[in-house]
């Protein structure tokens, strides 16, 4: 197996964890051997339990001797609820670990260089900017920030339901519940801000509470809110196209009001960072402009 494609199961094995890790990053591992034969595959455990890298050496076992750990965080050095992977990837045997992004919390950082004083071969930065916008991408912004990361789906589709199941928070602007529960797998943490002017309320109400991924599920009307606030990090919306009777092509999604609405004194502008094509049409991830 090439690294490429055992960094997409990485990815694949980390997104299964979604929604179960907060506050510790969902991370992916994949070990192959020696001849590169995947021979162990991990993710995050929720919290206290054993991180990716452990897991898949634990399921490799000596197989990982001289083989490769392929991860998609690099490897922590430190020791928090439990030992440093480092530790664990040297017990192993491994000779050569390949990660995409590299660990933005200075606590935990710098486990590539404890792994190359070790004598292990590192490459650091593989597939990095894909890897980051993936399943890492909330808790990347809460290590770098401080702050939960926001989304809001401008289209209603099965990636919006699926993110709201998994999610650490939602969030929506009309006073319909109480803000309740713990945020826990597949228990989002419901929060209303009562109105989308307090949108600048939610740190408080999110605070100490390990929240790292909110999805709005308010209107345009909370999200311009969030935006306005500088709290919001993420548009994202499925376009299809459509021929009009009048022969005009239209990108449009379920959900979004009219492909040619008018833009209102309170349009958010918005810098596309990413289009992908997706079914009969294309995926769009925007962030406001700052
Ligand atoms: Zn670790």
């Amino acid at each position: 197996m090439n690294l490429a494609d055992a960094m997409a199961r990485a990815v694949e094995a980390s997104a299964a964890v979604l929604g179960t890790t907060s506050p510790n990053p969902p991370v992916g591992c994949v070990v192959l051997d020696a001849s590169g034969e995947p021979v162990g595959v991990g993710a995050t455990r929720p919290p206290g339990g054993p991180h990716a890298e452990v897991v898949a050496l634990r399921e490799a076992g000596d197989r990982a001797v001289g083989g490769t750990a392929v991860v998609t965080l690099e490897p922590c050095a430190h020791h928090g609820r439990t030992p440093p992977c480092t530790d664990a990837l040297l017990a192993a045997g491994v000779r050569r670990v390949v990660h995409a992004v590299s660990d933005p919390n200075p606590t935990a950082a710098g486990g590539a260089d404890v792994l190359r004083a070790a004598g292990v071969e590192v490459e650091s930065g593989f597939l990095a900017e894909v890897v980051g916008d993936g399943p890492l991408r909330a808790w990347l912004h809460f290590a770098r920030t401080g702050r939960p990361h926001v989304t809001w789906y401008a289209s209603d589709d099965a990636e919006k339901d699926e993110h709201i199941a998994r999610a650490d928070a939602i969030v929506s602007g009309m006073r319909t519940a109480p803000s309740s529960g713990t945020p826990g797998p597949y228990r989002p943490l419901r929060v209303d801000v009562g109105h989308p002017a307090h949108a600048h309320d939610v740190d408080a109400a999110l605070a100490g509470r390990d929240v790292v991924d909110v999805v709005l599920v308010g209107g345009p009307t909370l999200a311009g809110a969030f935006a306005a606030a500088g709290r919001l990090d993420r548009v994202l919306a499925h376009l299809a196209p459509e021929l009009l009777g009048d022969g005009r092509l239209v990108l449009s999604g379920t959900g979004v009001a009219t492909a040619a609405g008018t833009v209102g004194p309170d349009a958010v502008g918005l810098v596309v960072e990413r289009v992908t094509m997706s079914g009969p049409g294309l995926r769009v991830s925007a962030v406001p402009v700052r």
